[in-house]
């Protein structure tokens, strides 16, 4: 309660306050009170009953601080509380305190399988199975849809948080019945230690934080406990983030080209575009080391937009100098559709003039499977101005023929990792042929990947693979080395009698 009036008595000044008092059944009332001096040291006033007044106010207070589909603690409830853990720790009144962040794997997909009421009634489930696992002066709180946060008061030492946690993620993992079927759930979990891995409550919170992104990205249904190295990783990533934002502005992207060959023919036909960073400081930075973070940061789009752009562009180059290659370019599953959308890719062919035959799409099986719907009508669009389509990686990962017959596809590029072992492993070379068998039965083209050898390339004529790319023939080149390792591939290429 916070009466009343208090200050200094002043003789001519109004004073004005609540005050509480209790009704015969124990009802709390509030009164506000103005009382005006009137002289010879007599007060006079009014009484208002302001019950309901602070009743509202309370009421507004609690549902700001409470989420209103679990009744746990929201975002704001559990800051406050962690700010009351943080300064009883300050005091010495308190041991230590654990921050247990759980973020359920997958919900989303769950949530749109079984709907959005049936949804709520799992998450209502988690709530009541998070209170079971802890003491009443912990709090469980909601941060999000699907994360949740535990805050263990006195505890000091990693294995007492580890018990709590090993109870947490035995419950969660059991089955939730949702309309009389059974349904599981695994979550990622990520510990932060007060006050080792932060004193203060947006300190703590980050560092749970990420703790739980290194249980998603180790696959999930597991827990993590932070520790400095995940702070460096992810300041790392926030300026490579910054830098590749630049890197367009900058110019600092390249396009190496990689010779592809007919091997029956034997002659070059054309390239695979792959892009490089010219980084001022880290200098030739691989597209390892930022494909997945621009596709992530949905940067791809415009990084993508300038690479068909540049292979538009080089082909009309190469034809004006009597070259017809045909290039193929790799296209990220965040592109698509929208990114690199049909109407972007017509309008790009037509500026520079360029037969969309002399183009391929290498895109993934994983593109196709994504949303089967969303990528046919993507790829359907772009095969219809006439570009090729490339399945790339073909063999790592689901490889059925069914799907195959459903997409646009005309050519698989066999994975270097087949190639590349197909002398010492039987069992790859065996996958090879049945790679490029599958091709020729469903009228497909074969480029094999990672063809380091001539004795590779002789195999892979023999098997009847038409097509192959690897460092046997060239590297991935820039445009100025691109014309003089065409001439030694040429040569290289001429059959024996012809050397
Ligand atoms: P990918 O599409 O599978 O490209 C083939 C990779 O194999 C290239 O690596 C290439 O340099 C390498 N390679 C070629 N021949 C050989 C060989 O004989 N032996 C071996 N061991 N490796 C060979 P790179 O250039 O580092 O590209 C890596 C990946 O980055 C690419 O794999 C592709 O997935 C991605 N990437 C490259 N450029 C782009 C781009 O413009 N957009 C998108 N979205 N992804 C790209
Ligand atoms: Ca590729
Ligand atoms: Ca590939």
């Amino acid at each position: 309660m916070t009466p009343l009036i208090e200050g200094p008595f002043v003789d001519d000044t109004a004073h004005a306050g609540d005050v509480c008092l209790h009704d015969a059944g124990g009802q709390r009332r509030w009164l506000n009170m103005v009382l005006s001096p009137i002289g010879d040291g007599l007060l006079q006033g009014v009484v208002h009953d302001v019950s309901t007044l602070k009743e509202a106010e309370a009421l507004a207070r609690r549902q700001a601080i409470t989420d209103p589909l679990t009744g746990l603690a929201n975002r704001h409830g559990i800051e406050q509380r962690l700010r009351d853990g943080v300064a009883s720790l300050a005091q010495g009144q308190s041991s230590g305190l654990a921050l247990v962040m759980v973020d359920l794997d997958g919900f989303s997909k769950v949530n749109e399988g079984i709907g959005l009421p049936a949804g709520d009634e799992v998450l209502r489930v988690v709530t009541s199975r998070l209170l079971s696992c802890v003491k009443e002066s912990d709090t469980v709180a909601r941060l999000a849809a699907d994360i949740f946060v535990v805050m263990l008061q006195n505890v000091s030492r990693s294995a007492t948080a580890l018990k709590v946690v090993g109870r947490i993620v035995n419950l969660l993992r059991q089955p939730y019945l949702v309309e009389g079927s059974p349904i599981v759930l695994h979550a990622s979990i990520g510990i932060a230690l007060a006050p080792n891995d932060g004193e203060d409550v947006p300190t703590l919170l980050r560092h749970a934080e990420l703790a739980v992104d290194k249980a998603k990205a180790a696959g999930g249904d597991t827990h993590v406990f932070f520790d400095p190295t995940l702070s460096r990783i992810a300041e790392h990533r926030r300026q490579l983030e910054k830098d590749l934002r630049q890197a367009l502005h900058k110019e600092e992207f390249v396009l190496f080209y990689q010779p592809v060959v007919d091997l029956h023919a034997r002659r070059l036909v054309g390239a695979e575009a792959l892009i490089r960073w010219r980084h001022p400081e880290r200098g030739l930075v691989s597209p390892d080391a930022f494909i997945p973070l621009a596709e992530q940061t949905g940067i791809i789009d415009e990084i993508g937009l300038w690479v068909f752009d540049s292979v538009c562009r080089q082909i009309s180059a190469w034809r004006a100098a009597g070259h017809d290659y045909r290039i193929s370019f790799n296209v990220s599953g965040r592109q698509i559709p929208d990114g690199l959308s049909p109407e972007i890719l017509a309008e790009t062919l037509r500026r520079y003039a360029v037969p969309p035959q002399s183009i391929a799409l290498e895109i993934t099986e994983g593109v196709l499977l994504a949303d089967v719907d969303q990528a046919r009508a993507w790829l359907d669009a772009a095969h219809g101005l006439g570009m090729r389509v490339y399945l790339d990686d073909f063999g790592t990962g689901y490889s059925s023929l069914s799907y195959l017959k459903r997409f646009p596809v005309d050519t698989l590029k066999v994975d270097k990792s087949f190639v590349l072992d197909m002398h010492d492993d039987g069992n790859e070379r065996t996958l090879v042929e049945a790679i490029i068998a599958m091709g020729r039965s469903l009228g497909l083209d074969v480029v094999a990947e990672g063809v380091e050898s001539a004795a590779h390339a002789d195999l892979l004529r023999h098997m009847g693979c038409h097509y192959a790319q690897g460092y046997h023939f060239a590297r991935p080149l820039p445009v100025a080395e691109f014309e003089a390792a065409a001439g030694h591939i040429a040569a290289q290429l001429a059959p024996a009698a012809a050397r």
